[in-house]
């Protein structure tokens, strides 16, 4: 049998697609080994949100050449998609496919065999305007399943390379999501991640459909499905028909990944993202009062080209304004090929350090003040996996996208579990186990070991 083996840098969408990827090779009989292994074949799904992603991935790529000197390396991706020549320029670099026509990549295996000649098979992502179907019926090594609704972006804000990488907004079929959705809940997957580009923006190049509309469908046409995820939308894609949808299903959790970037309207233009502060404080306001309880989680970009202390403490206090359940802070990094890596005035690094920890300060608390409104209380936990260095301890997330360890047993992974919080804290909060849902029998089981 031959083996194939992979390494995925990057996103939530790149381990979705090396997941799509897999599922080819196995219906052509290959066998799936340890990236660390001897493998036939060496697939690579790489990353460039930023250099240092390109740099990860060269790494990755040269290291897959040194284990198997003959064995056939596949470069695929967000870096191979930007850059091929400079991959294809690696000694050792057989076939590099971008981010479309992954479904090609076994063909050119074979091609590669016959004739030994190394492949290009990149071409142009800008003028695809149609979502490449990629099938993918389970996870390797997951409890969440993620499901990809939609392809690229159209809003080439000033620091970013993606709509580059992956070309311009295309919405999957709603048929096919469904129709993968329920694939995913038959596999046994309680909690479905609907991820892209720009997931929000799910139906902006459709006609008469939106997101709003594929939750709706989600939630009543998929049997069995338990929590429905959405895992970024923008403050502009938060229309009055979500909000009322969120508020309508008990399966779509009380948790949205809002991005803010910042919180300084002139900073905001500079990036060239397409809100105001008081546009995005209007959305979320809504959002709570509709809500209340909702976990907001964000990123932030901090010491973008030009920021002032004044233009900071404006992001500052507009965080502390909303209130973020957690809160992703960046300090701002120069992508080549991006308009803001060419602008002048860039921040000194050192006060983007001090800025940075400024905010994480203030996300901490955040955080914390967020969990402890819900101390005491029982909440419904997916855990994930076995803490490390805890025996006997599992960690998973609420559906307002908590983080708590309990002592559990092995059974409980993938299944919705009452967890009572007994002290709230970030990033865990600790917790203790109350029962399986439809499994009232195993509570005394574990009651006995905790
Ligand atoms: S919205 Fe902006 S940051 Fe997000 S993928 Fe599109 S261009 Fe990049």
């Amino acid at each position: 049998m031959p083996t194939v083996a992979f390494h995925t840098l990057g996103c939530k969408v790149n381990h979705y697609e090396t997941e799509a990827i897999w599922q080819l090779f196995k219906g052509q009989g290959y066998e799936r080994v340890d990236f660390d292994r001897e493998s036939d074949v060496y697939v690579i799904n790489t990353c460039t949100v930023t250099n240092t992603g390109d740099k990860k991935s060269r790494q990755v790529i040269r290291r897959a050449i040194r284990k198997n000197p003959d064995g056939v390396v596949c470069v695929t991706g967000c870096y191979a998609q930007t850059s091929p020549a400079e991959i294809m320029n690696i000694p050792g670099v057989d076939i590099v496919v971008g981010t479309q026509d992954r479904v090609k990549m076994l063909d050119y295996i074979e091609q590669y065999k016959q004739e030994r000649q190394p492949i290009n098979g990149v071409t142009n992502i800008m003028k695809n305007r149609v979502y490449e179907e990629l099938d993918v019926p389970a996870f390797t090594d997951r409890t969440r399943a993620s499901l990809k609704i939609q392809e690229g972006c159209n809003n080439f804000c000033t620091f970013c390379i993606i709509p580059w990488a992956r070309g311009l907004m295309r919405s999957r079929n709603p048929e096919d999501v469904i129709k993968q959705a329920q694939q995913l809940v038959d596999a046994g997957y309680k909690e479905i991640v609907l991820t892209g580009i720009h997931t929000g923006g799910y139906g902006e190049d459709m006609k008469d459909y939106n997101l709003a509309m594929l939750l709706r469908e989600l939630d009543a046409k998929v049997k069995g499905l338990k929590r429905i995820r959405i895992s970024s939308i923008e403050a502009s894609q938060i229309t009055d028909e979500v909000i009322q949808v969120l508020n309508d299903s008990d399966k779509i959790v009380r948790h949205l990944h809002v991005p803010l970037q910042s919180g300084s309207n002139t900073v905001l233009k500079r990036m060239r993202r397409k809100y105001t502060m008081e546009f995005y404080k209007e959305r979320v306001d809504r959002l709570k009062e509709a809500l209340p309880g909702l976990a907001i989680t964000s990123d932030v970009i901090v010491g973008f080209p030009g920021e002032t202390e004044e233009e900071f403490m404006e992001t500052y206090n507009f965080i502390k304004e909303v209130g973020y359940s957690e809160l992703h802070v960046f300090p701002f990094s120069k992508r080549t090929g991006t308009p803001a890596a060419r602008m002048e005035d860039q921040v000194d690094e050192e006060i983007k350090n001090e800025r940075v920890h400024r905010l994480i300060e203030l996300s901490d608390q955040q955080a914390k003040e967020y969990a402890s409104m819900y101390e005491d209380e029982v909440l419904e936990v997916i855990p994930e996996e076995q803490f490390e260095g805890e025996e006997g301890v599992l960690v998973g997330y609420t559906d307002n996208y908590m983080k708590v360890k309990f002592q559990g047993t092995e059974e409980m992974i993938g299944q919705i579990v009452k967890v009572k919080i007994t002290k709230a804290g970030y990033p865990y909060n600790e917790g203790r186990f109350v029962r399986i849902m439809d499994q009232p029998n195993l509570t005394e089981q574990v009651t006995a070991i905790s």
